[in-house]
This record gives structure tokens, sequence and C-alpha cells, in this order.
């Protein structure tokens, strides 16, 4: 209690002091009714009350985020099945939303099959991008291996769901300069990244700065969509980045 008191000060000090209506990615596990599928999931009314939020405070979900402003792309990680569950939700609002998979998951108990996904991307609401082959952190890799978690990934996608695919986002957020280096060799355009931050504000070209929402209670998410969250930037760039300093 004390602890979410602490974070709730935190995050709307953090609006205050960055506060502004920046495009930004936000990223879920899963969402779910009855059954989690994993703790880290949003039952699907909080879930609802973020979208809520985001249409109160003049935020418009979209696909890609091209403007600087006003937008929100929302991103789901991991490939767990309560998504697929509850998908009706989503298109009956016409809510799109990117999902990185894991392709060692696909198939696989509490995840989706390759049946679901298709049937998701089929109502034109869901996106897929790498979420690597089988969600190590990247930056613990040589470099043979790193290569194959990227190059793997990304053919197994494209094979099996017959599309290009040029999003990679870390597992657990964890990164390196040759992380990077690879990735962009390997073909993906936009790595997402588990640092808060505005869309069009990357800390290097083609890293995309995501914020945590899964378990935001409505007023700490609104402060979130506010970047809020920056204010914890130095101590996420220290969990997930092995090199240092961006600057
Ligand atoms: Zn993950």
């Amino acid at each position: 209690m004390v602890k979410n008191a602490v974070k709730t000060v935190l995050l709307h000090t953090g609006a205050l002091l960055y506060g502004n209506q920046d495009s930004k990615v936000i990223y879920y596990h899963d969402i779910h009714d009855n059954t989690a599928y994993t703790s880290m999931s949003t039952p699907i009314k909080l879930f609802l009350k973020h979208l809520e939020t985001i249409q109160n405070m003049n935020y418009t979900v979209v696909q890609e985020i091209t403007n600087r402003k006003n937008e929100i792309e929302i991103t789901f990680d991991d490939g767990f099945r309560g998504l697929y569950e509850n998908f009706l939700l989503l298109i009956d609002r016409k809510i799109h939303v990117k999902l990185f998979l894991v392709t060692d998951f696909i198939d696989k108990k509490n995840y989706l099959t390759k049946g679901e996904i298709e049937e998701m991307l089929g109502s034109g609401y869901l996106s897929i991008g790498s979420h690597s082959v089988s969600h190590q952190n990247l930056d613990l890799h040589d470099r043979k291996r790193l290569i194959y978690e990227l190059e793997a990934s990304k053919k197994k996608l494209e094979d099996l769901f017959d599309r290009q695919i040029s999003s990679l986002c870390f597992p657990r957020g964890r990164f390196s300069d040759l992380v990077i280096e690879e990735s962009e060799k390997t073909g993906y355009s936009k790595l997402y990244s588990c640092l808060p931050g505005s869309y069009f504000s990357p800390y290097r070209k083609n890293l995309i700065p995501r914020s945590l929402a899964q378990h935001a209670l409505p007023s700490d998410f609104s402060a979130i969509l506010n970047g809020g969250d920056q204010i914890y930037f130095k101590r996420y760039l220290k969990m997930h980045y092995r090199n240092g300093d961006l600057a």
C-alpha cells in the first residue's frame, strides 16, 4: 500500500515535470476476464478503463504512430491466450494492437496457437513483431546466438504468417550496443524498448520508448500518458541497457 502510494506520488510528480501530450507506446502482457494466463495479465475491466482514459485525454489508439502528438500505440508481449479470448472487445471498439511473439512459445500451453494468431490478423486489428526465439536476454548471448535469435524468429514469423516482420521487442527489455547493431543488420527498423518516453524523442535512432501500463490504476495511467514515468528513466536504463549511457 505504502509502496503504491509512493509510486503514485512519483508518477504524478513526473507528470508535472515532464507533462506532455506526446504520442507514446504503452505495453501489456495479456488481458483476461476470468482466467489469467500470467500474473502480468490485466483484468479486462481495468484495460477498458485505460481505453476510456486514453479517449478522455484526447489520445487516439493507432496502428502506427505518425503524429508527434495525441497518438497511442498499444503493444502486447509474449503471446498469451487471453488476448484471443477477449479480442472481440477490441474489434468492437476498433482498437488496433501490436503483438510481439516469441516463436518458441507459439502453440504452447497458455500461449496463442498459430490459428488464433491468423484469425486475429485476419480481423485487421492485429499486427505482429518478433520477441525473439526463446525469450532469453539478448544482451547475454554471444554474437552467433544473438544473430540466431534475431534471424530465426523473423524468418519463422514471416513464413508462418506470410508478411514482412520489421519490428523487434527486446525480451525483458534488455539490450546492448551489439543487440542494436545486429538487430538493424537483420532488417529490424523498429526496436521496441522498455524505457519510458515519447515516440518521437528516441534515445537512439530506431530505439522506441515504451511505457508499462499493465497494472496501472486509472489515475496512475493518466500520469503515464502524460509522460510521468520518465521520472524512472535512469533506473530503467540501468536495468535494461548494458553499455551505460545512451547519450
Ligand atoms: Zn517478454
